[in-house]
């Protein structure tokens, strides 16, 4: 059964592909003409996992979604992606701001091995082979690539992480590891949940006042009744990448939310805990 996409505008944002093993991911098109980029954000279709975790679960710590299954939807992934199973390193994420610098000597790390460290956000590396993968259901993924120095960074954006400028944070590393400079760096900010799907509280707008001016505040935030708000995360991540010297016809923002799409794309508003974990992944050839 095709499964339509609502998208939030007619944007040339995220190609829809079909491996040959079934198994459906997305691809940033402004990322596919560089030739030694991998990347693609997972959806619910290819995998192996069953009822709410159906079926590409790539978290194994939704229990009681059995870890086998998982393991086999990263070796589907793996071969969808045309990346080693040995090669992904994933972030543990505690809606921090913590960067993790990334060699070869994590690899398999979160899916072959334990990871041997805690509360990262964002992952970063400059070598070849490794898949970088972070966990989403409703928060923003950020892929970042500097073409000039060869650079990859990925990293978990929700309210909180975004609200302390996780983005700004990301490029602040990549350029204290390796010179990056802003103006080279392409920024995609991928599938979340949308402004319109995205009630908060009073006390999130109260959070982003805290480093954000009013002006910025108020244009990420749209009333919502009393003591409500819609909050747009790619809108604010936008703001964030700007501010920290990237150009904005380099920033690339998706147009597919996760909420209106639970047929296709996990959901944390709409699914609650019992559900499966999407994936993005980014890694240089
Ligand atoms: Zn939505």
């Amino acid at each position: 059964m095709k499964i339509k996409i609502i998208k939030k505008n007619d944007k040339n944002i995220l190609n829809l592909k079909k491996a040959d093993n079934g198994v459906e991911y997305f691809s940033f098109d402004a990322l596919e003409k560089y030739s030694e980029l991998i990347q693609g954000f997972s959806t619910r279709i290819g995998g192996v996992s069953e009822g709410p975790y159906a079926y590409m679960n790539l978290s194994f710590s939704r229990e009681p979604d059995n870890k086998e299954g998982v393991l086999e939807n990263y070796k589907r992934m793996a071969k969808a992606l045309g990346v080693a199973e040995n090669s992904f390193v994933l972030s543990y994420q505690e809606h921090s701001t913590n960067v993790r610098l990334v060699d070869k000597s994590d690899m398999g790390k979160g899916v072959l091995y334990e990871r041997d460290y805690r509360n990262i956000d964002g992952l970063i590396t400059n070598e070849r082979g490794i898949t970088l993968g972070a966990f989403f259901a409703d928060c923003i993924p950020l892929y970042f690539y500097d073409k000039e120095k060869n650079v990859i960074g990925l990293a978990h954006s929700g309210w909180r992480g975004t609200s302390k400028k996780m983005a700004a944070i990301m490029l602040e590393e990549m350029s204290k590891n390796f010179g990056t400079d802003s103006k080279d760096v392409i920024a995609c900010i991928g599938p979340g949940i949308c402004q319109d799907c995205y009630q908060v509280s009073g006390d999130v707008y109260e959070e982003f006042l805290k480093s954000f001016g009013k002006e910025d505040v108020e244009s990420f935030f749209r009333e919502d009744g009393k003591e409500h708000f819609r909050l747009s995360l790619w809108k604010a991540n936008e703001k964030v990448l700007e501010d920290a010297g990237v150009l904005k016809e380099n920033i690339f923002t998706s147009n597919i939310c996760t909420a209106c799409n639970p047929n296709l794309l996990y959901s944390h508003r709409i699914m609650g805990e019992i559900r499966g974990n999407l994936a993005a992944f980014l890694a240089l050839k």
